[in-house]
C-alpha cells in the first residue's frame, strides 16, 4: 500500500525546546519551517533557538554533569538499554519521519535511517559493559573520566545516525550533551529527545536546541560552558567550528566531507564492482559523506565500465519516497538540488561526457527537489566534479594507466574519508588500500562495520566515531601515582 508521508508526520507548530529534562517554551523568538522535499510543503515548524536557548541548555547540562559523571556503569547501561528499546519500538515512526523531512525512500529509511542508529546504540551497550575505565601502568592507576559537557552539532543527511553516533557514546561514558540538529531535519531529533525522556535519563543530561547553524550552532560551539565540540557537516563550517573551539581550548572532533574513490584493479569482478558503486553513490540521493563518487577503472576496461554504469543507473528512477518501490528520492532542499544540477552542467562544460541522467528535471516530477541519477565519463582529475563534494546522485568515471597512477588519482583530492578497492583477491586489494590516504576502505565489497572507527584523513576531519574509538573521544585521563 502506498503511504502518505504527511499522514505519518502530521503538521505541527512546535514552540518548545527539550531542556533540563522537559519540553519548555523556547526563549528566543522565531521559527524554522521544515519542508517535505518531495511535496515542497511545510511539514512543521520548530523554534529558531539563539543565545538564550543555548545558555539555558548548557546551564542545565553543567548542573547535571557532576552527578551524571558519578553514576555507575550499571546505571548508565540500564538507561541506555531503555533508550535502545525505545528506538527498537519506534522504528516505523523514525523511518516515516526521516522519509517526510529528508525525502529518503521508505525502504532505505527503514533499513538505514532507523536500523543503523539501533545497531550503533546496541553496539555501545556491549562496549560500555566491557570498557576498562581504569588501567594500571607501572606505579600509576590511570582513570578514564568523562571529558565534560558535549556540544553535538549534526547535519541532515543521516540525521538520526549522526545524532546517535555522538550522543550515545557521550552519555555512555558519563558526559551530558546539548544537541543542535540540522535545520532541515529537526523532527527526528525531537523524536529522539522524546525517547531519551521516556527512558528516564536525569534532567539536563540530554538537551536539544533547534535553530540555524549561524546562530544556535555558532553560540553552542563558542559557549564557555562546553568542553567538547563534536561536529559533523561540511569542511567549510568544520573549519569555523574548529577555530572557535580552538580559542576556547575545547576538544574538537570533526566529521567532514569526502570525495571517495572506488578503485577497480585489473582482475577484479568489474560488473560487480560497478553495480555496487552505482548503488553506493545513488543511495540516499547521493547525500552520503562516504559515497564513492569517483569510479577509477583501468583504461583497457574503461568503456566497458562506463557502459555497465550507464546500464545499472537506469534502475534508479527518482520517485515518491513514500512509495516502497522507490529507490531514489528527492534531495533535501532546493539549494542542494540547484547546487547538484550546477555541478552536472559545469562538468559537461569542462568536457565530461554524459552517459546517464543530466541536469534537467526528471520526467513526471514537476514538484519536489529531484535530480536525475547521473553518470559522467571522461572525467579527469583536474575537473571540479573530480575535486569538490557534489553531495548528489552523480558518479564520475575516471581512467587510470597503471596501479601507481590509480593510487595517485585516488589520493588527488583534499579529502580522505572512505573508498573501495576491488581486485582478484583480497590480499591484493588490501595491499593497494594501504596506499590510500583515507580513513576507511571496503575491499571487494566488504560490509560497513559499526564497530570500526569512522573518520577522515586530510580535510575530511579529525577524530573518530563509532566503536571503541568513538567512546574514547569523550574520555579524559587522570593518572594517580602510588
Ligand atoms: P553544514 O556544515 O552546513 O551543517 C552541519 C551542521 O552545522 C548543521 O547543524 C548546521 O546548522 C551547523 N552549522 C552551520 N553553520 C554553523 C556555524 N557557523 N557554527 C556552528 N554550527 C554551524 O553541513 P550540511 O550541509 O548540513 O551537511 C552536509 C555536509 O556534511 C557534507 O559536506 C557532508 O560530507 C558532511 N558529512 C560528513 C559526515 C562524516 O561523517 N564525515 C557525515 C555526514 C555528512
Amino acid at each position: 500500500m502506498q503511504q502518505d508521508a504527511e499522514y505519518e508526520v502530521p503538521y505541527a507548530e512546535h514552540g518548545d525546546q527539550y531542556v533540563d529534562g522537559a519540553w519548555r517554551p523556547a526563549l528566543d523568538a522565531g521559527s524554522i519551517p521544515v519542508l517535505n522535499p518531495a511535496t515542497e510543503r511545510v511539514l512543521a515548524t520548530v523554534p529558531a533557538g539563539g543565545a538564550a536557548d543555548v545558555d539555558a541548555a548548557v546551564a542545565a547540562a553543567r548542573r547535571a554533569a557532576r552527578a551524571w559523571a558519578a553514576t555507575t556503569r550499571e546505571e548508565r547501561l540500564a538507561l541506555l538499554t531503555r533508550l535502545r528499546d525505545g528506538l527498537a519500538a519506534h522504528q516505523e515512526e523514525i523511518a516515516a519521519t526521516v522519509t517526510a523531512e529528508l525525502g529518503a525512500p521508505v525502504g532505505f529509511a527503514t533499513a538505514v535511517h532507523a536500523g543503523l542508529p539501533l545497531a550503533v546504540t546496541t553496539s555501545y551497550l556491549t562496549l560500555l559493559a566491557d570498557h576498562p575505565f581504569e588501567e594500571r601502568i607501572g606505579n600509576s592507576v590511570v582513570h578514564a573520566e568523562p571529558a565534560g559537557v558535549v556540544a553535538a552539532i549534526t547535519p541532515w543527511n543521516y540525521p538520526l545516525h549522526q545524532i546517535v553516533a555522538k550522543v550515545v557514546p557521550a552519555l555512555a561514558v558519563g558526559c551530558p550533551v546539548v544537541l543542535k540538529p540540522a535545520e532541515d531535519t529537526p523532527l527526528v531529533a525531537r523524536l529522539f529527545a522524546r525517547l531519551v525522556d521516556e527512558a528516564g535519563f536525569p534532567a539536563g543530561v540530554f538537551n536539544v536546541v533547534t535553530g540555524t547553524g549561524a546562530v544556535a550552532g555558532a553560540a553552542l560551539a563558542a559557549h564557555p560552558g562546553v568542553e567538547v565540540v563534536s561536529f559533523t557537516g561540511s569542511t567549510a563550517v568544520g573549519r569555523t567550528v574548529a577555530e572557535t573551539a580552538g580559542r576556547g581550548l575545547k576538544r574538537v572532533a570533526l566529521e567532514l566531507g569526502g570525495k571517495s574513490a572506488n578503485v577497480v584493479l585489473p582482475g577484479a569482478d568489474l560488473a560487480r564492482a560497478v553495480n555496487v558503486n552505482v548503488a553506493n553513490v545513488f543511495a540516499n540521493s547521493g547525500q552520503t559523506c562516504s559515497a564513492w563518487t569517483r569510479l577509477l577503472v583501468h583504461e583497457d576496461q574503461y568503456e566497458e565500465a562506463v557502459a555497465l554504469a550507464a546500464k545499472a543507473s537506469a534502475k534508479y528512477l527518482p520517485g515518491d519516497p513514500a512509495d516502497p518501490r522507490t529507490r531514489v528520492g528527492p534531495l533535501v532542499n532546493a539549494r542542494q538540488r540547484d547546487r547538484v544540477r550546477a555541478y552536472i552542467t559545469g562538468a559537461l562544460a569542462e568536457g565530461a561526457r554524459l552517459v546517464a541522467g543530466g541536469a534537467d528535471a526528471p520526467d513526471g516530477l514537476p514538484t519536489g527537489f529531484y535530480v536525475r541519477p547521473t553518470v559522467l565519463a571522461d572525467v579527469t582529475a583536474d575537473m571540479t566534479v573530480a575535486q569538490e563534494e557534489v553531495f548528489g546522485p552523480v558518479l564520475a568515471v575516471l581512467a587510470y594507466r597503471d596501479e601507481d597512477h590509480a593510487a595517485e588519482l585516488a589520493n588527488a583530492t583534499e579529502y580522505g574519508l572512505a573508498g573501495g578497492v576491488w581486485a582478484a583477491d583480497t590480499a591484493t586489494a588490501a595491499a593497494f588500500a594501504r596506499r590510500l590516504d583515507t580513513g576507511q576502505v571496503d575491499l571487494n565489497g566488504g560490509r560497513f562495520n559499526p564497530l570500526a572507527p569512522f573518520g577522515g584523513y586530510k580535510n575530511s576531519g579529525l577524530g573518530r566515531e563509532l566503536g571503541r574509538h568513538g567512546l574514547e573521544e569523550f574520555l579524559r585521563y587522570k593518572s594517580l601515582q602510588y
